[in-house]
């Protein structure tokens, strides 16, 4: 059994990216890790700031990896967002989208559809297709007094030719445009580990976040109530970690040692 600070860890919620693999590299033998967590009675899903993708694409990326997951074990900033505006909008509707193809099929599934004319809501995330257009419009529609809702705040995302504008860099544009703070609900706000928790049926001191981004991963099981768990095969480094408090529960060079630690 996998025990944290001697409490028994039922759920696990991962990062993917510097945590599983680095872009298609695996970090650890992912097929052996998936064995172990059900070997120790461990329900595991997979948390992602990412919303480019869909969860079928998810699932496809882990059989490439010889790792059969279902559906319900990965959640996205776009499904975050989607369950957060399901919350605020239990009638669902109309809604200004601009994002990728990933985050309007998302909202689809929540009863959500994009217009201009009768939106109750912005929502957006990262597009590839960003132009002043995008920044235009949107920032008109949120002047109008529609709430804004965004996917995630990471400025930056890793790829081979180094760290590229993430949603981040797309959300400042739109804020300086409009004046207004968007609403949030990927990492590290700790709603998408609250949505996770209730998909594993786990309460925060019974479930573990594994991530390698201190200012995302640890910062939003932090803030959720959840063990949490800093791998250095990512993004933060040891002396990142010596600068943050309070300290995520164990730090770990590899997802691997976590149930050897
Ligand atoms: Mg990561």
């Amino acid at each position: 059994m996998l025990h944290v600070n001697g409490k028994r860890i039922k759920g696990a919620i991962l990062d993917m990216d510097g945590v599983l693999w680095r872009h298609t590299d695996p970090l650890c033998d992912i097929p052996q890790l998936f064995k172990t967590f059900t070997d120790n009675q461990v329900k595991v899903m997979m948390a992602t700031n990412n919303g480019l993708h869909t969860v079928d694409e998810h699932i496809e990326k882990f059989r490439l990896f010889n790792t059969k997951i279902e559906p319900w074990q990965i959640m996205t900033s776009a499904i975050a967002t989607a369950a957060l505006l399901k919350k605020h909008f239990p009638n669902e509707g109309p809604v200004y989208i601009a994002g990728e193809a990933a985050l309007i099929k998302t909202l689809e599934e929540f009863g959500f559809h994009h217009s201009e004319k009768d939106a109750q809501a912005v929502v957006a995330g990262l597009t590839k297709k960003f132009t002043y257009e995008t920044i235009k419009n949107t920032s008109l529609a949120i002047q109008k007094g529609l709430p804004f809702y965004f996917t995630n705040p990471d400025p930056t995302y890793p790829s081979p030719e180094g760290n590229i504008p993430g949603a981040g860099t797309l959300l400042a544009a739109i804020e300086a445009a409009s004046g207004v703070k968007a609403i949030l609900a990927g990492k590290p706000l700790p709603f998408s580990f609250e949505v996770g928790m209730k998909r594993l049926k786990t309460k925060p001191d019974e479930t573990v976040v594994v991530g390698d981004r201190l200012t995302t991963d640890i910062l939003g099981g932090q803030e959720a109530g959840c063990f949490t768990a800093l791998v250095l095969s990512g993004v933060s480094t040891i002396s990142d970690y010596e600068a943050w408090e309070p300290k995520p529960n164990l730090l770990l060079e590899n997802i691997s040692e976590l149930f050897n630690q």
